[in-house]
């Protein structure tokens, strides 16, 4: 089916002329062969970057030299963009990044590469191409190092994570035994790699197909407790997993994992250098994990409006997956399906109808005094249904303001 894109056919036809060999590789030819979709469409060809982005403006598409110096050009055709890699041979590393030299050798680049499955390689003709018997490993579902695990992961050691997040997403069944044997006696070597690129491959590996099977390998092995800096709990981690499976979300699968308490989240921040938006969505879950824990009333549709207003219908949906209803909350159907209709976005909060303006008007001082008077207001609005209606926003005015 690849060779039958409109835009990557076109790319293979011209760039496949004049003593030069273009060929789709890697992940796009992996995930081809299995039926899985392809995203992103990789190729390698024998040109040089500057003849490369010659040839791609003479043929009408647009170059973008997104990574020139490694040999990488975005080509956009007619909208849709390849990335273009001049072939490559490593020639030495320091464990964390390679010094690459140009090649024009298929076979060379092939070895290069990681692992047998994401090796292969496919000509403008429909020729496969397999050095390293990447179909058999597909077929027997696993994932192999390229020659000797061991030598490959000291070139990276970026490589054990990527040995891991590749088992979960491709392969059934244990490990192939050499890597994660060559794995574990390596292990110290990730300690040498920026936080961020461990971030990377470990939300992936979250989110793959079989992750929580490779969480536990990567538990047994000693691995989790350093990769999340802290504890994991497996029972949440599979609730959530069986809830968000076919939409899953790295930040909620990282929570049930290893979050326990609000500190967590700023261990994890530092840990895996998470972002603001993402160190706060783990504080809000764990708030409110505390809150569902200890929750004793029914939960009922009133109170899940509250609850997202409040929280935020991702975050209660995902702690609500997480607890399961242990010990409580007592969740009635009734909620359950507001909290789908808020999820789906058939209905959502209306805008609080009071402003701060209002009090101002009425007499209370600009400041730190009107945040805090429209919080209760707020509040009793969200527990007496959120109505908008003039009449009530006047009521809940004049009820507030006595109160103040
Ligand atoms: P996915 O899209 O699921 O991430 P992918 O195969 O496209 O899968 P990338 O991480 O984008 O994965 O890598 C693209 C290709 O580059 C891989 O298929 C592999 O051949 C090669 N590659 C990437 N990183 C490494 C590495 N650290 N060592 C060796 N080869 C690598």
């Amino acid at each position: 089916g690849l060779l039958e894109r409109p835009q990557l056919r076109r790319l293979l036809e011209a760039f496949n002329n004049h003593g030069e060999e273009t060929r789709i590789v890697g992940g796009a030819v992996r995930n081809a062969l299995l039926g899985r979709p392809v995203t992103e469409v990789d190729c390698a060809t024998t040109m040089l970057p500057d003849v490369m982005v010659r040839r791609a403006h003479d043929a009408g598409f647009k170059p973008v030299p997104t990574g020139i110096d490694h040999g990488t050009v975005t080509v956009v055709v007619d909208g849709e963009p390849f990335e273009v890699t001049t072939l490559r041979v490593d020639v030495e590393t320091d464990g964390r990044y390679a010094v690459v030299h140009f090649g024009r050798d298929f076979v060379r680049d092939a070895r290069r590469r990681d692992f047998t499955i994401n090796a292969l390689s496919l000509g403008l003709d429909g020729k496969l191409y397999d050095y390293t018997d990447g179909v058999a490993d597909l077929k027997e579902r696993r994932v192999r190092f390229i020659g000797d695990a061991h030598k490959r992961i000291r070139e990276d050691f970026l490589r054990i994570m990527r040995f891991f997040r590749f088992h979960a997403e491709y392969a059934e069944g244990e490990p192939d035994a050499e890597g994660l044997e060559a794995s574990g006696i390596e292990r110290q070597g990730l300690a040498i790699l920026s936080k961020e690129r461990i971030r990377h491959e470990l939300l992936k590996l979250l989110v793959a197909r079989r992750a929580e099977e490779t969480l536990r390998v990567l538990s047994h092995y000693g691995f989790l407790t350093w990769l999340i800096a802290g504890a994991a709990e497996f029972g949440r981690f599979s609730r959530v997993a069986a809830f968000d499976k076919d939409n899953p979300v790295a930040i909620w699968r990282l929570a049930a994992l290893a979050m326990m308490v609000e500190q967590d989240a700023d261990r994890l921040r530092e840990h895996l250098r998470l972002s603001n938006d993402e160190h706060k969505k783990l504080v809000t879950y764990a708030r409110l994990l505390v809150v569902l824990k200890t929750w004793a009333l029914p939960l009922d549709a009133s109170a899940i409006r509250r609850l997202v207003a409040d929280h935020g219908v991702e975050t209660l949906s995902a702690v609500l997956a997480a607890i399961d209803g242990e010990p409580s909350p007592h969740i009635n159907g009734d909620a359950l399906s507001a909290l789908e209709r808020y999820r789906s976005g058939e209905e959502s909060l209306p805008a609080f109808p009071l402003r701060g303006a209002d009090l101002v008007e009425r007499g209370i001082p600009k400041g730190p005094k009107v945040g805090e008077i429209l919080g209760l207001a707020r509040q009793a609005w969200l527990s007496e249904g959120c109505r908008t209606d003039e009449s009530y926003a006047k009521d809940l005015l004049e009820r507030i303001l006595a109160r103040a």
